[in-house]
């Protein structure tokens, strides 16, 4: 059921995690892998985030059964082209890329009559790079399988059961829903939160210095956010556009609807929201999704 060797094509935070993860939990499993950048390929050969490091993409999907790219959403398609002609026929490709549409269409373009299954785990920190990775960055976390409408249920499955043996729970939904539900669960809090530090470090009547001073009153959550790579992130938003810009427009909505309240005075309206708000977060802490402490558990990784 599950794969005899995985090629890994970029070896930054969800690569090495994949790799990592895989030698913790399946042991007969063979890792290759291949990033772009020489550093990050030195790097991840003294973590031995994978069995064998490969000096080009083709010699790293030599062999295998599962290719999966972990690289930013806007070099997928260039990814897959350079492993077009060294791809086996019976290898699955995928991905673990955060918006789904656009990379499924730049995979099925690049690599034309592969069987693609992309995935997107719902696992990640603020850091990037071939020292970020830990190998149960994605146990009880979500993983999204989002198959084609044609695709083999028997490759679906294998996927599934692989995810499944690096601690995931899995989930199975069309591109579109995916791109839809991601904007509004990570895609736009992540452009609320480089927007208020960008606000907070242009204001001129509040020094740089009081920013980071009193950053505890809730700014510092924010900055946590605000740190995450900004290649990653600026490919997300020009990869789930519509998605990103339809979820924006209901969010300014309820935004004018507060700045009224508050301008109308109308503290039943605040905390009403409030209280519905505080309701989320306990759900989201005993579906163990997070954790209450103030670190968020941070400390343990
Ligand atoms: P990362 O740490 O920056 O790693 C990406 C690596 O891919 C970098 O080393 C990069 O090298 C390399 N790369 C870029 N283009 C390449 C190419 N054509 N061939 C081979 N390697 C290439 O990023 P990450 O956080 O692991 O993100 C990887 C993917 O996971 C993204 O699609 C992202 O959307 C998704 N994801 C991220 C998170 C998260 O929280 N970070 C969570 C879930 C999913 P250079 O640095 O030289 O460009």
């Amino acid at each position: 059921m599950t794969f005899g060797r995985v090629a890994v094509v970029g070896l930054g935070l969800l690569g090495g995690s994949v790799g990592l993860a895989i030698a913790d939990n399946l042991p007969d499993c063979t890792t290759t892998g291949y990033d772009a950048d020489p550093a990050t390929r030195l790097r991840a050969a003294e973590r031995g985030l994978v069995n064998r490091v490969c000096d080009t993409a083709a010699e790293a999907v030599a062999g295998a059964d599962l290719v999966i790219f972990c690289v930013p959403v806007g070099a997928m398609g260039d990814a897959a082209a350079q492993i077009a002609d060294a791809l086996p026929e019976r290898a699955i490709v995928s991905d673990v890329g955060s918006s789904k549409a656009s990379v499924a269409e730049a995979l099925r373009a690049a690599l034309p009559g592969a069987t693609v299954i992309p995935a997107h785990p719902v696992a990640g920190t603020e850091n990037s790079g071939p020292d970020a990775g830990f190998a149960h960055l994605f146990r009880h976390r979500w993983c999204i399988l989002t198959p084609p409408a044609d695709a083999d249920h028997a490759a679906t499955a294998r996927l599934s059961a692989f995810w499944e043996a690096l601690g995931a729970r899995v989930e199975i939904m069309d591109a579109a829903h995916h791109d839809l539900v991601l904007a509004v669960t990570s895609h736009i809090p992540h452009l609320i939160a480089y927007t208020i530090v960008g606000t907070a470090s242009d204001l001129e009547e509040v020094t740089r210095g009081e920013v980071i001073k009193y950053s505890a009153g809730g700014f510092r959550d924010f900055t946590r956010i605000a740190a995450s790579d900004p290649v990653m992130w600026r490919d997300v938003f020009l990869s789930n556009r519509e998605a990103v810009l339809e979820m924006l427009g209901r969010f300014t909505e309820d935004l004018t609807a507060l700045q009224r309240a508050i301008r109308r005075g109308d503290g039943e309206a605040l905390f009403d929201l409030f209280t519905r708000t505080r309701d989320i977060r306990r759900s989201i802490v005993e579906q163990g999704q997070d954790d209450a402490r103030p670190d968020f558990g941070r400390s343990d990784h």
